[in-house]
């Protein structure tokens, strides 16, 4: 089974992503790319000296949501004749139309985000928006956990591996232990755990940073050889990537524990202090950052929360 890597630009501040050819009946494409001129480009130019084209394209598959992952996946699937596109159920946004605008403003509200602020925010993410189609409940199929894509010479088995965001899912080439990892899995940088609501229960916040630890435990018990992340250069050596989140991860929650004072804080304001010059998208990705390590150290009993006049503050355990 040959996996193709094709790079493609973005308009994003990530750089290129990552979308993978597998070349071999049916022929699959996991991830698509945004929904822009260049990326439509580069992939057709990949596509071609593959020996391929678009209408080529049997199953498109998505690791998740994100506009750089699943911009182009409606247009190719018109343009491939009904491709079958497959995604995981707990991936919300752009695979239903559904966005979410009420729970992830409540989530906000919560984390402490002023109103200007969130409504900064989602006009920012209304811009973003336009490099992706949604898609309608019936118009893809669900990947499921331990679930296979079956192909001419082989299966690629699907690993749902929620963190980055609650529907992400990697794919392992057992015969020689390779995985395609989307965002779970970035070479040059911790990836971010997105404030996203609970797939299950939108009232509350999907933990995050405390699924994502549970992935790469997942992932590293699975001893891969190789790993081809949504950005970057591929990884050889996962105990050492592995080790190295772990020892970030470490750090970063020791940080924001010393960043409490004893009155208290909101993650918004642990954000601030944490990424004080953050601009454009980063704001969102700094909250969904403080948000992630005050959570998990909140779940290991290194600190306290309590919800006062609708917002949630964070306090040393010293300080009761
Ligand atoms: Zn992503
Ligand atoms: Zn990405």
């Amino acid at each position: 089974m040959r996996i193709v890597p094709i790079s493609l630009p973005t308009p994003f501040y990530i750089g290129p992503v990552n979308v993978y050819l597998i070349a071999e009946d049916p022929i699959t494409l996991i991830d698509t790319g945004p929904k822009t001129k260049e990326a439509i480009e580069a992939l057709q130019d990949g596509l071609r000296k593959a020996g391929f084209r678009v209408s080529d394209i049997r199953r498109i598959v998505l690791t998740h949501s994100h506009e750089d992952h699943c911009g182009l996946a409606h247009s190719l699937r018109d343009q491939a004749k009904d491709a079958e596109v497959l995604i995981h159920d707990w991936e919300t946004g752009h695979r239903a139309a559904r966005l979410e605008y009420e729970e992830n403003r409540a989530l906000l509200t919560r984390a402490g985000l002023p109103e200007n602020e969130i409504e900064w925010m989602r006009r920012m993410y209304d811009s973003v928006r336009r490099y992706a189609d949604s898609f309608e409940d019936h118009e893809y199929n669900s990947l499921h956990d331990n679930g296979t894509l079956e192909f001419a010479s082989g299966t690629l088995e699907v690993i749902h591996t929620p963190g980055h965001t609650p529907g992400s899912c990697s794919f392992l080439r057992e015969a020689d232990r390779t995985i395609i990892a989307g965002d779970c899995v970035l070479k040059r940088i911790t990836p971010n755990p997105i404030l996203s609501p609970d797939p299950i229960d939108k009232t509350r916040r999907f933990p995050s940073l405390a699924e994502y630890q549970v992935s790469l435990a997942r992932l590293r018990a699975l001893a891969p050889t190789l790993v081809y992340g949504g950005h970057g250069d591929a990884v050889h050596d996962f105990e050492e990537l592995f080790n190295r989140y772990v020892r970030a991860m470490r750090e970063r929650q020791a940080q924001v524990i010393k960043l409490l004072p004893k009155s208290g804080a909101t993650a918004w304001e642990i954000a601030q202090t944490l990424f004080p010059d953050t601009d454009d998208v980063h704001r969102f990705l700094a909250v969904s950052e403080a948000v992630a390590h005050l959570d998990l150290a909140q779940s290991e009993g290194k600190i306290a929360v309590e919800l006062s006049n609708g917002k949630e503050i964070y306090r040393p355990l010293s300080a009761k």
